[in-house]
């Protein structure tokens, strides 16, 4: 790849990795090795026990609705248009990430919903390269 290639880059650095050639993407979370607290984003010193032995973890890519809002109006400036999910998505690692949730009709938005972890392109920054976010939406079937 040449460096004039467009190339897909994260909205903001650390908080997930972008799905590469033979490696899926995943939000990067944060294990304590003292007493096993997992933490989104991932910390240096556990908000638990206070350890600094911190490992980084790829987060589960699947979690389910623990709360949700639906926005009536959008943020100025963002690519995301009105209505739309806001939730606390609780992954295994008893994890819960703020998210946008996707692809779902405002009225089948419940607590429980089954969801899965995705990435879309924000827009393009000045070299053209693709800005992407993560996002989360039903598990299809
Ligand atoms: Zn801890």
């Amino acid at each position: 790849m040449t460096s004039s290639e467009k190339k897909q880059i994260p909205l903001k650095e650390g908080l997930f990795r972008l799905p590469e050639e033979g490696r899926e993407g995943c939000l990067i979370g944060s294990r304590c090795r003292t007493c096993g607290e997992c933490f989104y984003p991932k910390r240096f010193v556990c908000a638990n026990c206070y350890s600094e032995d911190q490992e980084e973890i790829a987060l589960s890519k699947r979690g389910s609705i623990f709360t949700y809002t639906i926005a009536r109006v959008a943020y100025p400036g963002t690519p995301v248009t009105a209505p739309f999910v806001t939730a606390q998505v609780q992954l295994p690692e008893k994890v819960q990430v703020l998210s946008l949730v996707t692809d779902i009709d405002l009225n089948d938005v419940k607590i429980g919903t089954e969801v899965d972890l995705y990435f879309w392109k924000t827009g393009e920054d000045d070299q053209g390269n693709e800005v992407m976010a993560f996002a989360f939406r039903p598990v299809r079937p």
